[in-house]
């Protein structure tokens, strides 16, 4: 089957052939019976085989028909092997969780990458950790302390729900075919903030618009959602720009403008009384 298929841009196709790297992942992944494993991207079943033999649960879900074909033939025998043929954007993983929480894994189609960690952050609930693959760019910006370049939104978003550790650098030659980007492997485990945002929601916008304009201030990104006098109350100055804001600022600015917001809507419902 392998070599047969050509491989699709738009699917974010680079195959994993390097076995020592493949073990490697497989290492940091760790896999062992009873865990249900979903692995996002199986592909030709690089990391798939080894995953199999631990034991463990797989549910592979694959968007490509060819590959989904190439995979249930070979891992047909597999008992504990359950091929989705589905958009992992669109799937529900929740629906995977009757047996307990769920180890997500896998060598990401690097196009879709970062809207599919947003997808993940709403299953977060089920979920006992993740080991992907990304390109080595997403792992920085995942990473990334306040007041560098590629601190951003999904550095804010993906600390605040989960503790991200960078686990190995993989070259470009270990795929075919050979992409022009370097990559890592990220361990995301979810967390509980230490600051809770009161209303999530409200938290998730308050950074898209902050990140929306980088180099505005906050005074200016903020127009409409947040006061100047709001940003002061909560020890935020409104000349900052957002990337001078650590998470836990941006969860002090969001539940401090919740609370401004519901004060000032108390006096005015008062002073109509
Ligand atoms: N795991 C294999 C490996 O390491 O060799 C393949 C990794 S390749 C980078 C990404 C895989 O994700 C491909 O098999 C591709 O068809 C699949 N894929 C792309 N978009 C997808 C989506 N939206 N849902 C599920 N699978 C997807």
């Amino acid at each position: 089957m392998t070599n047969k298929h050509t491989p699709r841009k738009r699917f974010g196709q680079n195959f994993l052939h390097d076995q020592n790297i493949i073990q490697r992942i497989v290492r940091a992944i760790n896999p062992q019976p009873g865990q249900t494993i979903v692995e996002i991207g199986p592909g030709q079943g690089a990391l798939t085989e080894p995953l199999l033999a631990s034991g463990a649960q797989i549910i592979a879900l694959e968007i490509d028909r060819d590959l989904a074909a190439g995979l249930r033939q070979r891992f047909q025998g597999a008992e504990n092997f359950r091929l989705e043929e589905a958009d992992a954007l669109q799937c529900d993983i929740r629906l995977f969780a009757n047996e307990g929480p769920l180890r997500v894994v896998g060598n990401l189609p690097y196009n879709i990458s970062t809207p599919l960690l947003f997808h993940l952050l709403a299953s977060k609930n089920c979920i006992q950790d993740m080991v992907f693959m990304l390109q080595k760019e997403v792992v920085d910006r995942l990473n990334a302390a306040c007041n560098s370049k590629q601190y951003g939104r999904l550095s804010v978003m993906m600390q605040y729900h989960c503790a991200v550790q960078p686990l190995l650098s993989v070259p470009p030659g270990a795929f075919r075919p050979v992409p022009k980007v370097q990559s890592s492997v990220v361990g995301l485990q979810p967390v509980e903030p230490p600051l809770p945002a009161q209303a999530p929601p409200f938290f998730t916008e308050l950074v898209k618009r902050a990140f929306a304009m980088r180099r505005k201030t906050l005074r200016n990104t903020l127009k409409g959602l947040v006061s100047p006098e709001t940003m002061q109350q909560c020890g935020i100055d409104p000349g900052s720009r957002a990337e001078q804001l650590s998470v836990s600022e941006f969860v002090r600015l969001a539940n401090g403008s919740r609370v401004c917001q519901n004060s000032a809507n108390n006096s005015q419902s008062g002073s109509m009384q």
